[in-house]
């Protein structure tokens, strides 16, 4: 196949991880004849320098144009006093191409078990799907202050819940068939609407196993048996502390990806990780959660399951194999660069593929 993909290098390590994600890209193409063609756009920090906007129109207008995008990070500490932050432009463009669920995944890898704060008989095997709203309630309702006061308000349309919840069951119905919604509906009037919502949804999916809970449990469960879990769907501000919370079990932030979507195979994905700039340019960057991102995009957007896998399967095995950036370490093994890191994966990937 032929597809066209915008590549959001961005600040920070982020061009230092996506060199590695597009040589990963290029190995599967040549494997498995298909071309992909990169069409660079500015967002963030770099953006700022460059053109005074963090998120300049040509961006949007690029990304509309291609079957997906891949973005490494934004924003760092040169930014931190403009006026317009570099993370402005990422929250503008989610909303710009109507991105409003992001999808992360969250597995404990046999060869990083040592690297689970979890004990091994708790972590044993967990291998979950967190689906967060991602357009919507309290980061885009209403704030201020007035009077030593401050309010944020949190609002969420049925149409809203409805349409993440359905990524929710749909990807469900992809995996294990298991979908838990979490919510605060013992005290909040949006978390009630959300569990009807979601209650009402779930006769449309009777192949999947529905339930819901309160997000303190969930909290608490994700540390307790994240084994039970399969599929999570929940509003931004549940999803965002929570898909932290199971992606720091995983081992470490540098290999945790991530998928936005909205209606149509079009995508956004990006790590989980920032733009990290305490190591930036010093070649310590894990490339991992940017290239098992490009893998999301390839099975998501491209609907190219094989290729996907196998970019999977190259990152375990080279895992497996002991090839380790300083963020994950091995006892006995010294630490690998990103660009060596990024070459064990792409080796495993050939040896796997052919
Ligand atoms: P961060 O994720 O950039 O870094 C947190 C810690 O994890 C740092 O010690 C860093 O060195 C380490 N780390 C992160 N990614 C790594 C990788 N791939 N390999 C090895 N180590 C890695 O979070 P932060 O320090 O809170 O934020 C730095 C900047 O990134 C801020 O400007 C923040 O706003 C921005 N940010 C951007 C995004 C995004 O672009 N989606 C997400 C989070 C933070």
């Amino acid at each position: 196949m032929r597809a066209e993909i915008a590549v959001i290098a961005g600040d920070g390590i982020g061009p230092e991880v996506m060199r590695e994600a597009l040589a990963v890209l290029d190995t599967v193409g040549e494997l498995f004849g298909h071309t992909f063609t990169y069409r660079e756009a500015l967002l963030g920090g770099e953006a700022i320098d460059k053109t005074g906007e963090p998120l300049p129109q040509r961006t949007v207008t690029v990304c509309r144009s291609c079957g997906a995008v891949l973005l490494g990070a934004v924003g760092g500490p040169k930014w931190a006093d403009c006026a317009r932050r570099p993370e402005q432009g990422l929250l503008g463009l989610r909303l710009a191409l109507g991105l409003y669920a992001n999808l992360r995944p969250a597995l404990l890898r046999q060869s990083l078990m040592d690297a689970c704060p979890l004990k091994p008989e708790v972590a044993a095997g967990f291998d979950l799907l967190i689906v967060r709203e991602l357009t919507g309630g309290i980061y885009f309702g209403k704030r201020g202050r007035a009077d030593g006061a401050a309010f944020d308000t949190e609002e969420y349309t049925e149409e809203e819940i409805a349409r993440v919840g359905r990524v929710g069951f749909e990807q469900a119905s992809a995996r294990r068939g298991r979908l838990c919604s979490v919510d605060k509906a013992n005290v909040l009037e949006t978390s009630r609407l959300w569990r009807e919502t979601m209650r009402k949804l779930s006769a449309e999916y009777p192949a999947v196993e529905y339930g819901d809970m309160y997000v303190d449990n969930a909290a608490m469960q994700l540390v307790r048996r994240p084994g039970q879990f399969d599929v999570i769907v929940t509003s931004n501000l549940f999803g965002d502390i929570l898909s932290d919370e199971a992606g720091i079990l995983t081992g470490s932030i540098g290999l945790l990806p991530s998928a936005s979507i909205g209606d149509g195979a079009f995508g956004l994905y990006e790590p989980v990780h920032g733009s990290a700039p305490d190591i930036a340019g010093t070649g310590k960057a894990n490339p991992c959660a940017m290239i098992l991102s490009a893998a999301m995009m390839l099975r998501l957007s491209f609907g190219l399951r094989d290729e996907a896998l196998a970019v999977e399967n190259a990152v375990e095995q080279a895992l497996g194999l002991g090839a380790r950036t300083a963020d994950m370490p091995l006892a006995g093994t010294a630490p690998i660069s990103c660009a060596r890191m990024g070459e064990r994966i792409r080796a495993k990937l050939t040896a796997v593929a052919r």
